[in-house]
């Protein structure tokens, strides 16, 4: 995947970022897709990186950028819910 500096500020089309890209910003660009944060263009489908602190699961702080962030959907009385859960590095694995 091409790796570009951006000439003008924009958006990252990462789903779940959506997140600003400054101008003079290391992106990833693809033209099908355009534009994407680095750390978005490699997170995994269905993970994205966690921008924001957190509490994992078994009770650990994560700092932002640090761990990951798992969409996972519940549902409560017929409604579904999407909700980003946070991953401490050790239980990401
Ligand atoms: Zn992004
Ligand atoms: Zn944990």
């Amino acid at each position: 995947m091409p790796v570009i500096v951006t000439k003008k500020a924009g958006t990252c089309t990462a789903a779940g970022c959506g997140g600003r890209i400054r101008k003079g910003e290391y992106v990833e660009y693809v033209a099908a897709t355009g534009t994407r944060h680095l750390e978005c263009a490699g997170a995994k489908q269905g993970q994205r990186p966690n921008l924001k602190a957190g509490t994992c699961r078994c009770g650990a702080a994560v700092a932002p950028r640090q761990g990951s962030l798992a969409l996972k959907e519940t549902v409560r009385r017929g409604r579904r819910r999407k909700v980003w859960l946070v991953s401490c590095l050790a239980c990401t694995g």
